[in-house]
């Protein structure tokens, strides 16, 4: 499966800085039968397992959550970054290679006995959605899982998530 989808995803050195090697997920957006794939993929994966809240993480993380949360029948919600949010927000932060950055969540987003999938474009080193697990914990929510389009493996992401909470759907 998923071979037409990985064949759309582009590889772009040296973005955003030299040595790094980007994976551009835009072309597999804006084909049509490939983005249906994606999402449909996304929402196999998930029906039926009594998600109540899907945590979109800024930015390419919105336009998986969106789709994901109106066909599960699921309340959305966004991580974003710090200064975004309109209302009270809590705050975790997490290292970045040189410095840190942080993401702030409502706190009314997600609440006791709710069960939360988080969702994301790409899980990388996974300190980002890390920190996102961390905001949906503090509010006394259930993590169900952390669920990408790309995993890069090499840089083990889900060995920081704790694998058994980890799905993705095409992995380097
Ligand atoms: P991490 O915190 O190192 O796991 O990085 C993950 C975050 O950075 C996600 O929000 C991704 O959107 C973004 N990211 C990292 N590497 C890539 C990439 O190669 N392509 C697209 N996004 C990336």
């Amino acid at each position: 499966m998923m071979d037409a989808v990985r064949a759309r995803i582009r590889d772009v050195p040296d973005f955003p800085q030299k040595g790094i090697v980007f994976k551009d997920i835009t072309p597999a957006l804006s084909d049509p039968a490939i983005f249906r794939e994606v999402i449909d993929a996304f929402i196999a994966r998930w029906k039926g397992e009594r998600i109540h809240k899907i945590v979109g993480i800024e930015s390419r993380g919105f336009l998986f959550a969106a789709p994901l949360a109106y066909a599960l029948g699921a309340g959305l919600t966004v991580a974003r970054k710090p200064g975004k949010l309109p209302w009270q927000t809590i705050r975790e932060v997490y290292a970045l290679e040189y410095g840190e950055n942080a993401l702030e969540l409502h706190v009314d987003a997600v609440g006791p006995g709710e069960r939360v999938l988080v969702v994301d474009d790409v899980l990388a080193t996974g300190g980002t959605a890390d920190a996102v697990g961390r905001l949906v914990a503090r509010q006394g929510a259930e993590l169900v899982s952390f669920s990408f389009l790309v995993e890069l493996s090499f840089l083990h992401g889900a060995r920081r998530l704790g694998p058994e909470r980890v799905h993705s759907l095409i992995t380097y």
